[in-house]
């Protein structure tokens, strides 16, 4: 069949006397692509549950986005999460729609100021919001149903299109005030108070323990306890790789990596809290290893080769702080979030600070 014949087809499908039929099968068929990103998944959930079926009109989550026609977006979408679902869209076969929900998706919600958010309206072309947080199922409801009759009037477009309506026009307003919402924290605390100190506790085993890691240590690391089942351990960056060789004879795991942002001392501290699934004595006891390094220099050496399950721990903190663990494959990739985020969890990071005005220009 020719090119041109296939277009005459598409175009009788559209508007000739069968397009009543094709809208009415759009209409009833609005399957949703299984796309959960944050807690207004749950209201979706109890929307397609057996409760308000939304089978009975026509709606179905399906996990294959290439036989689906709707994308209904539940919550904050991350930068990160961008990607995929502007590739879960493409994927889709037209007619295709878009419904937001919840005030996440809608200019942010509760993490308007946040690094790490997107707008689905600059991803995707969305057809209907619906605010709230979380919206009910009701009103979820309200948006397909709102979706279907869009269908069919036959306004079946893959880009929704809105006229433009100026908010003082519409509320007389003369003059337009600008409203900004508060400004995300900035001031810094003069000596932010890290403490690690030996606490007095009443933990025989820990005494013992404390003695026994020490002496295996031999002057490589400072031992003390913190609280019960709690061992702490400073030592050097230099000295960190011979501690963790010893430590890893009864301690087999790592539970997390750790930075710590001392901006005005121009230090991270690095911690490694280690534990034991092997050594039955062991396993409720958790071991911190400490060291710091210089802020503007901030490297450290890759324990994965000691402890695999630290790897991606390194990684997120590589992603937070910036902080190179030399030996880790992965550094330089990003792991959690988006490439164009530089280390959001440092503490002079700078937010963006959206500027809200009623009515006129953002
Ligand atoms: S709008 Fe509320 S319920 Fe929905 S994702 Fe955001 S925080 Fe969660």
């Amino acid at each position: 069949m020719s090119k041109d014949v296939n277009i005459e087809s598409i175009r009788f499908l559209h508007s000739g006397p069968l397009a009543p039929i094709k809208r009415w099968g759009a209409k009833w068929s609005l399957w949703a692509v299984h796309l959960v990103t944050a807690c207004c998944g749950v209201e979706l959930a109890h929307t397609y549950a057996s409760g308000y079926d939304a089978e009975r009109w026509g709606s179905l989550n399906f996990g294959m986005m290439r036989q689906t026609n709707l994308i209904i977006v539940e919550g904050a979408i991350s930068k990160k999460m961008a990607r995929a679902l502007r590739i879960t869209w493409e994927q889709m076969p037209e007619p295709k729609f878009v419904i937001v929900m919840g005030a996440c998706g809608i200019e942010g919600g509760l993490f308007w100021n946040s690094y790490h958010i997107a707008r689905p309206s600059e991803i995707v072309p969305v057809d209907y919001y619906i605010p709230g947080c979380p919206p009910t199922p009701e009103a979820l409801i309200r948006a397909i149903r709102a979706l279907q009759k869009k269908i069919e009037k036959g306004e079946a477009k893959t880009t929704a299109e809105y006229a433009e309506v100026k908010l003082e026009d519409v509320l007389e307003i003369k003059e337009v005030k600008e409203r900004k919402p508060p400004k995300a924290p900035l001031k810094l605390a003069p000596k932010p108070e890290i403490k690690i100190e030996p606490k007095e506790v009443d933990w025989e085993f820990g005494n013992e323990l404390v003695s026994r890691l020490s002496e295996k240590l031999g002057g490589l690391g400072e031992v003390f306890i913190t609280g019960v089942n709690r061992i702490y351990i400073k030592t050097t960056k230099e000295r960190f790789v011979r501690v963790a060789e010893i430590l890893s004879e009864d301690f087999d795991h790592v539970k997390s990596v750790n930075v710590i942002d001392l901006i005005h001392e121009n230090r991270f501290v690095i911690e490694y809290t280690v534990s034991s699934y092997s050594v039955k004595e062991l396993m409720s006891v958790l071991v911190t290893i400490s060291a710091e390094i210089p802020r503007d220099n901030p490297k450290f050496p890759s324990l994965i080769n000691i402890w695999p399950s630290a790897d991606y721990q390194e990684r997120e903190m590589y992603d937070f702080f910036g902080v190179w663990f030399e030996g880790n494959p992965w550094m330089g990739n990003k792991f959690l979030i988006a490439p164009e985020v530089e280390t959001p969890l440092r503490k002079d990071f700078k937010i963006p600070q959206p500027n809200y005005v009623l009515g006129g220009e953002s």
